[in-house]
């Protein structure tokens, strides 16, 4: 895989030598004399080199057919939830992300798409929850915010033995941890703004699948809806892609150095981490991925107000939503912008913890759990 992130693009531009791609910012291209575009492209909007190199590249990684970038995750989450189709029924885990409840609730109500909510982990629940009209199970390797483990491959085999397809968000997990289409998903999309692109300075989305059946449609449908990534966005995250596998082990790393600390810290009450023992699915969590990830979410010892304290006080740990920085984040859940109405306690914090020294992450957040302990 290190060394599919680094060859998979477009490699050395054969008119120039580049050995890095150059950006193709132009919106139309010439035709031939006989009127064709045997060279691939005529106006942006339908696909443009940078998009074209992006979607391979993510494509293999993912172990998929093909793909189509977006131009930002939630666009294809919206093209991966359409495929239900007219009077189809989605099934999606109660715990799913807040963006695909609300593109389910406030846009695809509106096109005759119905779904419901069911604890994606409970196999006996899911076959129970099918409808006659399932067309699509939804699910998420890992859980936000507290990284429930899916069993994809459970999952997948569900929705087929139904009739149904399978779609993944594999943008917590990555295919460095998990590749769900070999795991029998039909589908694996990403908001490649997260770990993908990895440095919080670009919004895109990639939908990725299994066999070619669907990709013309897809492609289609992006040209004519328009949500179409910039040539500059797609040659971001593109370059972003060269250092994913090093960038989510070191993520994964540190994430467990300040799992280990938070487990032992008096201020905490719990929490959670696939890759600490701690966790109610450990096994499973070792069983189908191959690390754990850069996030994990914990209790402090208080209400919403101390929580919202200690997000206040930590001085790498930035105080903002999204993840997949190479800056660590700290969010309070229960008041983020983004937080829907889960049943979650109060005083959840979610961290997705970056790039830098474990140390100095480890005690940057000793010194802000001194307003729970009281100690400040
Ligand atoms: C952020 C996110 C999305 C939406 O992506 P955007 O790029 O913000 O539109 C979808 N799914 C998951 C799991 C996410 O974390």
């Amino acid at each position: 895989m290190e060394t599919l992130v680094v060859h998979g693009g477009a490699g050395v531009d054969p008119q120039t030598g580049a050995v890095v791609e150059p950006i193709i910012m132009s919106t139309t291209f010439e035709r031939d004399p006989d009127g064709g575009h045997s060279r691939g492209y005529f106006y942006s909007k339908a696909g443009n080199p940078n998009q074209s190199s992006l979607e391979r590249t993510v494509a293999t990684l993912e172990r998929g057919a093909g793909g189509v970038a977006y131009a930002s995750g939630s666009a294809a989450v919206l093209a991966a939830l359409s495929i239900a189709g007219q009077g189809g029924h989605v099934l999606v885990p109660d715990d799913v992300f807040q963006g695909t409840i609300r593109l389910l609730r406030l846009s695809l109500s509106r096109w005759g798409i119905r779904f419901s909510t069911v604890d994606m982990t409970d196999s006996a629940a899911v076959r129970t929850a099918l409808e006659p009209d399932t067309r699509l199970v939804w699910a998420e390797g890992l859980s936000n915010p507290l990284l429930k483990v899916t069993d994809i491959a459970q999952v997948a085999e569900i929705a087929h033995e139904h009739g149904a397809l399978c779609a993944v968000d594999n943008t917590f997990v990555t295919p460095v941890f998990q590749q769900p289409v070999r795991a029998g998903a039909d589908f694996v999309l990403h908001s490649a703004t997260k770990y993908l692109a990895g440095h919080a300075d670009v919004l895109a989305g990639v939908l990725v699948v299994a066999e070619t059946s669907l990709l013309d449609q897809l492609r289609t449908l992006q040209w004519i809806e328009g949500a179409t990534p910039s040539p500059f966005d797609c040659w971001l995250t593109a370059r972003g892609l060269k250092t994913l596998p090093v960038r989510m082990h070191a993520h994964a790393d540190h994430a467990a150095e300040v799992a280990a600390f938070l487990e032992q810290h008096p201020a905490i009450d719990w929490v959670r981490y696939p890759g600490r023992p701690s966790h109610p699915q450990h096994e499973l969590a070792k069983e189908v991925m191959s690390g754990f990830g850069g996030i994990l979410s914990f209790t402090i010892r208080g209400g919403a107000d101390i929580a919202t304290r200690v997000a206040a006080r930590t001085r790498y740990f930035v105080n903002a939503t999204s993840f997949g920085a190479p800056e660590s984040l700290i969010q309070h859940v229960a008041s983020a912008p983004t937080h829907g109405s889960g049943h979650l306690p109060d005083n959840v914090l979610r961290l997705s913890v970056g790039l830098e020294h474990p140390d100095d992450l480890i005690a940057d957040l000793d010194q802000a759990l001194d307003v729970v302990t009281q100690r400040a």
